[in-house]
């Protein structure tokens, strides 16, 4: 039984979501202690808890401690088993985040799974489904993953209601990829997408990411959305290269004026746009599990974070690979390598 501590590191979520994928996917049980014990709210909350039974039942599992707030979860997988399963998170926990806990498994399974997720699909602090669909399932297939993610319906916090459907091809084997150069740009675009909020809040953004970018109105879209999937506003910057995809994210609130929301976006983009880095810190973290699945690979990254370094911990822990994050010529680099 492999012993994990939850407050490790960031003491965050993503143990145990890494934590409930690599069981899977090696049949390893473990038990989990301190359950995000570093959050203003410890334990589990319902999009954890989510993510738990949605491995539950992906694998026919089991498991203890499995409730709102628990701190102790003891987790035993069984086979995984490809099939058509639907997750309801119930509040704005997000989709996205129980979507990358059961994909990698899923892969493993020896047949094809759709997938219907309801839930939040634009929460902070999680990865909007346009950067599932842009970002890392593009990076995923390059390692020989077809899986396909579509967005039924938006769902925003904190009212939720967003469905998100996805189908996942059998993968017996990852292959190693490395990623150090972004290449040429193909494209680069925002995207203001507001349901229930007046549109002007979209326009005021994005003419500030177009004074600040230096963008032509065609690089300036408005996704006027149905109100009823709101209220909610998502500023996405998408900037889109040959050999990697990043969408950078700010989310509207009643009380932040929308050249606030364009700002941090901006910032974002900008501080990676000046790296010469491959991957930002987000898709960076993301990408730590596939490539140690498939045994090998690494990316130059514009920001190592605490959740990426906390992330290759849980993994080495799994798995029996090294994690090496490096600097050269002002460039961070994180590389997995089999030990
Ligand atoms: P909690 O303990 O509250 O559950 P957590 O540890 O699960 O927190 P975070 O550390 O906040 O959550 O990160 C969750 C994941 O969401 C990370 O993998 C991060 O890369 C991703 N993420 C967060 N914000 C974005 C964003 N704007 N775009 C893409 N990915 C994001």
């Amino acid at each position: 039984m492999i012993e994990l501590d939850g407050a490790v590191g960031e003491g965050g979520g993503q143990i145990l979501r890494s934590a409930l994928t690599l069981a899977m996917v090696t049949g390893r049980p473990f038990r989990i202690r301190n359950i995000r014990a570093n959050r203003a709210k410890p334990g589990l909350m319902r999009q954890h808890l989510v993510a738990v039974q949605a491995a539950l039942q992906v694998c026919g599992g089991e498991a203890t401690g499995a409730a709102l707030g628990s701190q102790d979860l003891t987790f035993v997988p069984g086979p995984v088993r490809g099939g058509d399963y639907e997750f309801a998170i119930g509040t704005a926990g997000s989709c996205t985040l129980v979507l990358q806990t059961v994909l990698p498994a899923l892969l493993k399974a020896d047949t094809p799974s759709t997938l219907r997720l309801a839930g939040g699909t634009h929460n902070p602090m999680a990865p909007p489904v346009q950067f599932l669909q842009r970002a890392w399932c593009p990076r995923l297939a390059e390692m020989g993953a077809r899986i396909d993610i579509q967005l039924e319906r938006f769902g925003f916090y904190p009212a939720g209601g967003g469905v998100v459907l996805a189908r996942v091809e059998p993968c017996a084997e990852l292959r190693p990829r490395t990623w150090m150069t972004r290449g040429e740009r193909r494209a680069a675009y925002a995207e203001a997408s507001v349901a229930g909020v007046p549109g002007r809040v979209a326009q005021r953004e994005l003419e500030c990411v177009g004074r600040a970018m230096n963008w032509g109105e065609d690089q300036l879209l408005v996704r006027d959305l149905p109100a009823d999937q709101g209220p909610g506003n998502a500023l996405m910057l998408t900037l889109d290269y040959e050999h990697a995809t990043e969408v950078f994210t700010a989310f509207g609130e009643k009380s932040v004026a929308s050249e606030q929301v364009a700002r941090q976006v901006v910032q974002r983009a900008r501080q990676y746009l000046m790296s010469r880095a491959a991957f930002a810190e987000y898709l960076a973290d993301q990408m730590m599990l596939p490539l140690a699945l498939a045994g090998g690979g690494g990316f130059t990254l514009d920001e190592v974070s605490m959740h990426a370094r906390t992330n290759a911990q849980v993994i080495e822990t799994f798995l029996p690979v090294r994690f090496t994050f490096d600097r050269r010529d002002g460039v961070d680099s994180c590389t997995v390598a089999p030990r």
